[in-house]
């Protein structure tokens, strides 16, 4: 059995935020998450660091908290965080109304605009569509979920935090009446883990409500699926939002070599029965292309949808509950942390161990908006310059990794899951979305002594599996071409067609 003080259950934004903020403050902890870091609504997000633009108008308090915690993260996180800018674009039809009272709004929050007529909006963004009638020009920044929660935990390890990737808390230890401890399985050998802590903290987003009925406590929520498309290549340097209140399919945000679009807002029961309709991809392609009229002809690589943990509103349109969070004192040992953002990730973490340092009697102020993210020094390691040298070894053509840098990940986290590489990579992300080098980077483990033959086909086809879901509702032109190339590979050539 292991003791800590702290027992943090989810490795999205915000436990991984709890996790650092622990951390500095000197406070022994431990994170679980069932997956990897980012498994949920962190790593199904749009990456918008959002300026607050987006939630002016109807929700300036949230919006506020955008605009101060953008500020923070675009200085202590300057290798997550890309400032690319962002445009909200007036089309004929959207109301004037609406624009004179967002720049109303932006003026009473702080959020700094300019307007831009239409031929200066094309020269920053020429792609967009040339009927626009204007333009706002906001803060808005792209960031990238998977290194934020990574530079995160990279802190709460130094520190000697503990973290247990690939665990599920199955059960919550309660000792009269109150909680102290959890029990954690396992995802790959099914052996079960028990943690003891003094206090208990539930950041497992959409699974909120799940995980504190395990305690016997009910968190109020709505859960809200939202849909995107990736496309194939960068159609925008700035992130471009529909001037028009918070709708379907209005916003677009660059990150790395491709553009994300979305999002569809649909109520759904349970954070693990979502999938992406068709419907919806029909919807973000129709709103984007409005925006970037070449959007439509652009391959799309996939689609992904997650789910938003609001706080609970009585029936109407899940747009217009508040983006702000909640801690809820569950007075049993267990607190729950819900709503929020990605962008306000750091000020609900300060604010949820600002609770616990008053329970334990301590004063150590949190240092989480002044200290800039460790580790950011070792993601600019591997520089384009360094791959091309190594193109013999490059196993993953779309985003040029090589073998060395695999190797180096799976000794470092020892791990048997190729999701894992792929978010600490890139490797798969491209156009082929990992046809090519799933089966390298497997063959590497297996080389490696990481996984054994029987176990190798159990990775691949649960990873097989969870890469179809995402390219199945995207598939027309050519990226069908290419999974039908792919799809022969592994049915054909590899024989992988009765264990799917
Ligand atoms: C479609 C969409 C687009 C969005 N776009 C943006 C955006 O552009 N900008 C922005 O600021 N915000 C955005 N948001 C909101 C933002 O993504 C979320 O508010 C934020 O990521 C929530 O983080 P979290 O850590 O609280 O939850 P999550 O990221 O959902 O993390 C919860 C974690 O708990 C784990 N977990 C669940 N059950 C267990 C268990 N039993 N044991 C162990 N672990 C468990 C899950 O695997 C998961 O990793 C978007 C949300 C959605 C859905």
């Amino acid at each position: 059995m292991i003791r800590t003080d702290v027992v943090i259950i989810g490795g999205g934004a915000t436990g991984c935020g709890i996790a650092r903020d622990l951390a500095l403050r000197g406070i022994a902890h431990y994170l679980v998450e069932k997956d990897d870091f980012a498994a949920g609504a962190t790593g199904a997000c749009h990456g918008l660091l959002h300026s607050g633009g987006r939630y002016v108008v109807t929700d300036p308090v949230a919006a506020k908290e955008c605009i101060e915690e953008n500020m923070i993260l675009r200085s202590i996180g300057k290798k997550c965080v890309e400032v690319t800018g962002g445009l909200f674009v007036r089309l004929p039809g959207d109301s004037k109304r609406f624009r004179d009272r967002f720049l109303r709004s932006c003026e009473e929050v702080g959020i700094p605009t300019e307007v831009l007529s239409p031929t200066r909006a094309l020269d920053l963004v020429p792609a967009l569509n040339p009927v626009l009638e204007e333009a706002i020009k906001v803060p808005d920044c792209s960031i990238d979920p998977f290194r934020l929660c990574m530079l995160n935990a990279i802190t709460s390890r130094q520190k000697g935090g503990g973290i247990l990737t690939h665990h599920k808390v199955i059960e919550i230890v309660k000792e009269r009446g109150r909680c102290v401890g959890i029990k954690a399985q396992d995802q790959f050998t099914r052996q079960v883990k028990e943690i003891r802590a003094r206090v208990i903290i539930n950041a497992t987003g959409a699974w909120g409500a799940k995980v504190a009925a395990l305690s016997g406590s009910d968190v109020p929520m709505t859960l809200s699926k939202g849909s995107l498309v990736i496309t194939n290549h960068r159609l925008t340097n700035m992130v471009i939002n529909r001037l028009r209140p918070p709708s379907d399919g209005d916003i677009i945000v660059p990150n790395e070599a491709v553009c994300l679009a979305g999002t569809t807002s649909i109520a759904v029961d349970d954070p693990d029965a979502v999938e992406v309709l068709s419907r919806e991809v029909d919807i973000v392609v129709s709103e984007a292309e409005r925006m970037i009229p070449n959007f439509r002809t652009t391959r799309m690589i996939r689609a992904y949808t997650g789910v938003r943990p609001l706080l609970k509103a009585d029936g109407g349109d899940s747009r217009a509950i508040s983006r702000g969070f909640k801690i809820i004192d569950h007075d049993n040992g267990m607190y729950s942390i819900l709503g929020g953002k990605l962008t306000t990730y750091r000020l609900m973490a300060e604010k949820m161990v600002d609770a616990i340092m008053r329970d334990f009697g301590l004063d150590t102020p949190c240092q989480t908006a002044e200290k800039p993210l460790d580790g950011q020094d070792e993601l600019s390691g591997y520089p384009l310059s360094k791959r091309l040298k190594d193109i013999s070894g490059i196993i993953c053509e779309c985003e040029l990794v090589s073998r060395d840098e695999v190797e180096r990940v799976v000794n470092r986290i020892g791990t048997k899951y190729i999701g894992d590489i792929q978010h600490r990579t890139r490797l798969g992300m491209g156009p082929c979305q990992g046809g090519f080098c799933t089966y390298r980077a497997l063959g590497i483990m297996h080389d490696m002594g990481r996984v054994t033959s029987e176990e190798s086909m159990r990775v691949l086809r649960e990873f097989l599996q969870r890469r179809f879901k995402g390219i199945r509702p995207a598939l027309w032109g050519d990226q069908l071409r290419e999974e039908q190339l792919v799809e022969s590979i592994y049915l054909g050539i590899l024989s992988m067609g009765n264990d799917l």
